[in-house]
């Protein structure tokens, strides 16, 4: 055997101390941390899933189709569907692990090293991952106390960054605020100059929950084919109650899908989760059956916090972001001692709660009630 050195791993110098990304997973009985649809599929979409899983299992011995036609059309047409959105095919629409995967994917084809992505805090907590991941340089700038956009602000300081990519999250997390389809227009609008070596920036607006928004809040798709430069992203893992099946995607200009298929690793979408979202996009309809009622119990939810005197932002999302705490950590434990495990995210005195079922809804109530008193 030959003398080995003792050394250290090579961790790059900007990873040393960093921790991996994740809210706690606790085996809590109310889950009201990480926005997930709180019913499970029905039985015949999981029957459906398993028969696509099954059919496709004769041929596991091969890759599957890299470019993965079928479901980037099948997205398309639901896309059209949801959102009154036209002209969009498979062309247009790019999908991977997670939409998280699909924004890796837009970092390491329009970011990197001596380029800037920026976003307006407080806003996504993976958007300054992504920037490290890619070697992207990060910048925050600020929302307004109400956590809405002041689009002018927000276009002066995307003049003087020049970032190769802007995301901005419509409805946002952890505030659920929704971006005005005007100022998507206006934000667009100055985009496509703002870009390193007089190129556009790419406007990534993340519509992760978008199905969940209020009625008459239009959606980015229906002003893509206006921006070559725009992106859409959104997911199934949210209203589509699919988030371990991992599948996230986005519409774009196919020029625009096309850098992304650059980079992208061979074959990342296997054939068991293209057969999986397949199978669920028949069923578009019975898996977001309770999204309405989300809407009704967030909208409750919303009502009964300011009621008590809460401050609690707008939302179009499923989640609720509400204070002020003098003392949040001791609210959150206060829940969790009680079984409702919520999100100490966000602005430093608030908490996010995600909406669930009437009954987890009751019971975050009641416990918030003996916690706060209130
Ligand atoms: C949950 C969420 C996503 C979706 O992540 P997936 O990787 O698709 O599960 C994207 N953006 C925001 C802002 C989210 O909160």
């Amino acid at each position: 055997m030959p003398d080995t050195p003792v050394t250290d791993l090579p961790l790059r110098a900007d990873l040393v101390g960093q921790q991996p990304y994740g809210a706690p997973q606790l085996d809590v009985p109310h889950l009201l941390n990480v926005n997930e649809n709180p019913y499970s599929p029905p039985p015949e979409v999981i029957e459906d899933i398993a028969a696509s899983v099954a059919a496709v299992g004769g041929s596991l011995n091969r890759y599957p189709d890299r470019d993965f036609r079928d479901l980037r059309a099948d997205l398309a047409a639901y896309l059209e569907r949801e959102s009154a959105a036209t002209g969009l095919t498979a062309d247009h629409v790019w999908a991977a692990n997670g939409s998280n995967e699909v924004m890796l994917h837009l970092l390491q084809a329009f970011g990197g090293p001596g380029r800037t992505v920026m976003s307006f805090a407080p806003t996504y907590s993976m958007y300054p991952e992504y920037a490290r991941d890619s070697l992207t340089t990060w910048v925050a700038g600020t929302r307004r106390e109400d956590h809405s956009l002041d689009p002018e602000a927000t276009i002066a300081h995307i003049e003087q960054v020049r970032p190769a990519v802007v995301l901005l999250a419509s409805p946002n997390n952890p505030t659920g605020t929704a971006l005005p389809l005007a100022d998507v227009h206006a934000i667009a609008r100055a985009c496509a100059t703002t870009g390193p070596d007089g190129a556009a920036t790419v406007l990534v607006i993340d519509e992760a929950y978008a199905e969940f928004r209020r009625s008459g809040t239009p959606s980015a798709l229906t002003v893509l084919a206006d921006y070559p430069h725009l992106a859409v992203a959104r997911t199934m893992s949210k209203a589509f109650a699919l988030a371990g099946a991992r599948v996230g995607y986005l519409a774009a200009a196919p020029r625009l899908v096309d850098c992304l298929r650059i980079v992208r690793l061979p074959y990342h979408l296997s054939a068991v989760t293209q057969a999986v979202a397949r199978a669920a996009l028949r069923h578009t309809d019975a898996l977001q059956a309770q999204v309405a009622q989300l809407r009704t119990e967030r909208d409750a939810c919303v009502s009964w916090l300011r009621e008590r005197g809460f401050t609690v932002a707008e939302t179009d999302a499923n989640f609720a972001l509400f204070g002020p705490f003098e003392d949040r950590h001791a609210v959150w434990q206060g829940l969790l001692d009680r079984g409702v495990l919520i999100r100490e995210t966000g602005p430093q005195q608030f908490l996010r709660v995600s909406i669930g079922t009437e009954a987890e809804m009751a019971a975050f109530r009641g416990a918030l009630k003996e916690v706060t008193g209130r």
